[in-house]
């Protein structure tokens, strides 16, 4: 069975992910189960996806339906689930109207396109975005241009020009990136791809400051801190700024493909009729599941819950021979292990044991677990990992 669906993946898809060893078919809450019925923790959430856990029977209950009254009309027509949608993102994050999408790179490249046109009208015919080294923003040509470690890949070059990378964290490094052509600032406020890496509020205000006095946008890449993820609605909200745009994806659907590249007031405006768009982009179903996953994900105790969680991970793994510090937010965690400890063979480890994470990096373990564990199963999750690390040191 397993070895069949292995050759025949080998044969009919485009070879581009190194796939685990089990096949997942099944989801409940915090669990997956493979095609043997082994049962898995889910400290991953498909990438910080599902952060209500699999199949949330609120969730299935909204698609279905949509998907059975009316599924897709275009963007040619009104649609009361999209509006809804957009009021509530807006609303809760900063106050502008909303251009929806189907991923988290396509928030971007509607964020690097209103960055440009904003800078045009500003008189800039060679607009220069600033990004972070470390940083990952997707893998479409512009989302990858602003992704400094995949955009020096040298096949698959060109890239889009004017993308400047600087050093994480250095607002130094920063401010002397700024040219009479800066566009834009783009960044995560914790960059999970390198590996759960939180800015400073140092950084994050020299951003906020620099961009505001250039005239330039401050874009905050959401995609995978937002959506409850580090214990409040957008991971922004805990920091000392607010940005010009903001891109949301991943959790926003709980599982439902949907983006979003949500502006302020005042750049609410430069994308005009014509300028953008997306066959798919804020449909029925998509918007009425996120709208769902917003109202199960926006309450207070909800919130109070992801952080109580993150903490009680948190403190149980910064007791573990062979941790040397726990980085992140909520449930958003980067596990940094000692010398000598390889994060990918730890990783294979624990999901023989039973438990789902990655290693985005060798000395790295990262938490992106489900919202909805309960506490023994935080705990049994923590002895998972102390035990993998312990067999491995
Ligand atoms: C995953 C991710 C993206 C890309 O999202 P896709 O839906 O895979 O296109 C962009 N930015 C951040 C911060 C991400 O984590």
């Amino acid at each position: 069975m397993r070895k069949e669906l292995e050759d025949r993946e080998h044969r009919f898809l485009m070879q581009t992910y190194r796939r685990s060893e089990i096949d997942l078919v099944r989801g409940e809450g915090p669990l997956l189960f493979d095609s043997e019925g082994k049962e898995y923790l889910d400290f991953l959430s498909g990438i910080a996806v599902t952060s209500l856990g699999h199949c949330h029977p609120e969730l299935v209950e909204t698609a279905s339906s949509q998907m059975a009254e009316l599924d897709h009309v275009s963007n040619l027509f009104f649609s009361e689930p999209m509006v809804d949608l957009a009021e509530r993102l807006s609303v809760g994050s900063i106050g502008g109207p909303v251009f929806f999408c189907n991923s988290g790179t396509e928030a971007n490249e509607c964020a690097i396109k209103v960055a440009r046109k904003h800078a045009s009208r500003r008189g800039i015919a060679s607009p220069e975005i600033i990004t972070f080294k470390g940083g990952f923003h997707g893998r479409s040509y512009g989302a990858l241009s602003a992704t400094p470690a995949m955009a020096a890949d040298e096949a698959l070059a060109p890239m889009l020009p004017g993308f400047v990378a600087v050093d994480f964290d250095d607002p130094e490094a920063l401010a002397n990136a700024f040219t009479d052509n800066t566009a834009a600032v783009m960044m995560e406020t914790i960059q999970g791809e390198a590996g759960v890496f939180p800015f400073s509020a140092e950084t994050l205000v020299a951003a906020r400051d620099l961009t505001r006095e250039a005239g330039a946008l401050l874009v905050f890449d959401e995609v995978q801190a937002g959506v409850g993820r580090t214990g409040s609605l957008w991971s922004f909200q805990q920091g000392p700024v607010q940005p010009d745009l903001m891109t949301s994806s991943k959790a926003l659907g709980g599982g439902f493909p949907i983006g979003a590249c949500v502006a302020s007031r005042e750049t609410g405006q430069v994308l005009e009729a014509g300028d953008h768009g997306s066959t798919f982009a804020g449909g029925p179903v998509a918007s009425r599941v996120a709208a769902k996953v917003l109202d199960l994900i926006d309450r207070p105790e909800l919130l109070h819950r992801v952080r109580e969680l993150g903490e009680r991970i948190r403190s149980g793994l910064e007791g573990v021979d062979g941790v040397v510090e726990v980085r992140g937010r909520g449930l958003m965690l980067g596990v940094g292990l000692d010398d000598g400890l390889d994060g990918p063979g730890i990783r294979d480890s624990l999901l023989a044991k039973g438990l789902i994470l990655n290693s985005p990096r060798p000395d790295t373990l990262r938490l992106l677990p489900t919202f909805v564990m309960s506490d023994r199963q935080a705990d049994d999750g923590v002895g998972l990992i102390a035990d993998a690390i312990g067999e491995a040191s």
